[in-house]
């Protein structure tokens, strides 16, 4: 099985019917929950994590965005459980998700841009630099 690494983002995790609806989404595709943590991330962890992206034009926008509260953190297990869980969430930005991919994740339930519901690991370095920065004593071996 293959491991991905999935955040809920926070004006997803506010909303209770929607963060169900997602994990919901994530049980019927038969991911399985291997690690999940709710947390407030820190500036450190922010920097880790969009590292990538420091230069772009929706950096600032991003990282304050995700401080802005609580996210939820999966690693998740499935065979071909990076491309499966991009599939799921759609394009990244909100209008071609609403127009081209409506049944998507952020189809439905991404708002701008910025705050398109969910993360997922766009390869296996990426799936696995981003667990060791939530879960520092995760090994996936
Ligand atoms: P993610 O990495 O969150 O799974 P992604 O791989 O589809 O999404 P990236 O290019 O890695 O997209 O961008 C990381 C995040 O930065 C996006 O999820 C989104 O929140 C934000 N972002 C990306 N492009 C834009 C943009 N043009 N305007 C505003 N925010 C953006
Ligand atoms: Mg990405």
């Amino acid at each position: 099985l293959e491991l991905t690494f999935v955040v809920l983002k926070p004006h997803v995790v506010k909303v209770p019917s929607i963060s169900k609806e997602i994990k919901n989404i994530i049980i019927r595709n038969g991911f399985l929950v291997i690690r999940s943590k709710e947390k407030i991330l820190n500036p450190n962890d922010l920097q880790m994590f969009y590292g990538e992206h420091k230069n772009k034009f929706f950096y600032n926008r991003l990282i304050s965005f995700m401080s802005s509260g609580p996210i939820e953190a999966y690693v998740l297990a499935r065979e071909n459980a990076i491309h499966k869980w991009r599939e799921l969430m759609g394009p990244t930005r909100v209008f071609e998700a609403q127009f081209s991919a409506p049944d998507t994740i952020r189809g439905k339930f991404g708002l701008t841009d910025t705050r398109n519901a969910t993360h997922g690991s766009d390869s296996t370095e990426s799936a696995r630099r981003e667990m060791s920065i939530l879960f520092p004593d995760f090994d996936p071996i």
